[in-house]
């Protein structure tokens, strides 16, 4: 999750986005009057930072000095930043450990292991903190596990839990932890934030939001590694299909380029888009709808050896059969 920090190159200390300022200013306030709650969930859109924002508020939880921000220097801070800090505990998606595949979710065994480590005395600091992320991603068996500790944390401890959808996370593990909602950043504020963090004009900060489904970090990225220039390409082609000028064949060699991830993703969301200008004519508006179905679907199919080049021309060939 190196794309979610909030350090930014060049600069000294942690940065703040300035869409997390409101939930940080929160748990500054909480963390000066010393009430923090066993359990923080830090929910959220993703792609704003969350991950590294929490993270920050590990550093503090754990900081010698009492400090939010952390003071960077004391020993606890010094020992965060080799990763090697014995109070600080962190789940998240694992390795499997026959097949070597990154896991998708957040299991039982790692609650079990956080739950015997969280039951060791401190080391270092005042109290133990672990991160959790993203929480949502776990398991029933993993949820299960972790609600007792929710409620009665051995010690001094403070979970940091990050959510994306807390609509997939038990009541029971939402009901344990205080909320602390981060608002995705408007519009305005995210082009000027683009406009000055990759030297972008606010028209070009427009359309990568709009690539990027209105993440300025996920904007700012695919600006810093060029990806963005595909976005307009895809945009301009399957407007050619709509309206007959371009072929299925050509379109398929025309996005060879593209990363299939993302292609997926803005098919799927130009599809979406197109659903508001076909209101009109429900038989249109019904096939973009299942296209765009189709769309997630086979953006999920990704990993699988299905031809990924068929998957393509197929949908394209059906977005070009669209009438209005
Ligand atoms: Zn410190």
């Amino acid at each position: 999750m190196g794309t979610d920090s909030c350090r930014a190159a060049g600069k000294a200390g942690p940065v703040i986005y300035p869409w997390l300022e409101a939930v940080n200013a929160e748990f500054s306030e909480r963390f000066a009057e010393d009430r923090l709650p066993h359990a923080l969930l830090l929910n959220g859109p993703r792609d704003t930072g969350k991950t590294g924002l929490a993270t920050q508020f590990v550093a503090s939880i754990l900081c010698l000095e009492n400090r939010h921000p952390a003071c960077g220097i004391c020993r606890s801070c010094r020992l965060l930043e080799t990763g090697a800090h014995p109070d600080r505990h962190v789940v998240t998606f694992e390795e499997h450990p026959k097949t070597g595949v990154l896991r998708q979710m957040l299991v039982i065994g790692q609650v079990r292991e956080l739950i015997s480590s969280l039951s060791l005395t401190t080391t270092i600091s005042r109290r133990k903190a672990a991160l959790i992320h993203p929480v949502d991603a776990m398991n029933i068996a993993a949820a299960n596990g972790l609600l007792k500790t929710l409620e009665e944390p051995r010690g001094e401890t403070v979970l940091v839990l990050v959510a994306h959808d807390t609509g997939s996370l038990p009541a029971t593990i939402r009901s344990r932890c205080q909320n602390l909602q981060v608002r995705p950043a408007d519009s305005r504020g995210s082009i000027d934030w683009l406009c000055a963090e990759v030297q972008v004009t606010p028209q070009e900060a427009e359309s990568a939001l709009m690539a990027a489904a209105g993440s300025p970090l996920k904007a700012a990225r695919m600006i810093r590694d060029g990806s963005i220039k595909h976005y307009d390409q895809v945009v301009s082609i399957l407007e050619g299909l709509r309206s007959q000028r371009t072929a299925p064949g050509a379109a398929v060699a025309a996005m060879a380029d593209v990363d299939p991830e993302l292609l997926w993703s803005w098919i799927s969301l130009l599809a979406s888009e197109e659903l508001k200008s076909v209101m009109g004519s429900s038989l249109a508006a019904r096939e973009v709808s299942r296209l765009q179905s189709l769309a997630d679907r086979n953006r999920y199919l990704l990993p699988t050896p299905i031809r990924k080049d068929f998957l393509l021309q197929d949908w394209l060939i059906q977005w070009s059969r669209i009438r209005d």
